[in-house]
């Protein structure tokens, strides 16, 4: 196939030959059927990426407030016990955990 035939050829949306002038499509139907195609996918990325970042933030904030808290909890109460400095606590008893 030579490039040429590549652009003028046949609609990209039905497959149907072009008519002469036109490019893409083989009529306005398909010239609107694909942007309405093209509109839903880019909405429904959007909303897919929507999600991911409140899923991300959401993620984000439980582990830094919540988590570090938690840990934070435990790593003092244990030097309490312990009577060890942070780093002979964390160094003894919380190497390798997260
Ligand atoms: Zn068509």
């Amino acid at each position: 196939m030579s490039p040429e035939k590549k652009t003028s050829g046949t609609c990209i949306l039905c497959g149907k030959p072009l008519p002469p002038k036109r490019v893409a499509y083989c009529s306005p139907t398909c010239a609107k059927r694909a942007y309405d195609i093209r509109q839903r996918d880019k909405e429904a990325e959007e909303r897919e990426k929507e999600k991911e970042r409140l899923k991300e933030s959401a993620a984000k904030k439980r582990k830094t407030k919540k988590q570090i808290d938690a840990s934070w909890a435990r790593i003092l109460k244990g030097m309490q016990k312990t009577g060890l400095s942070y780093g002979e606590y964390v160094a003894r008893y919380e190497d390798g955990k997260s």
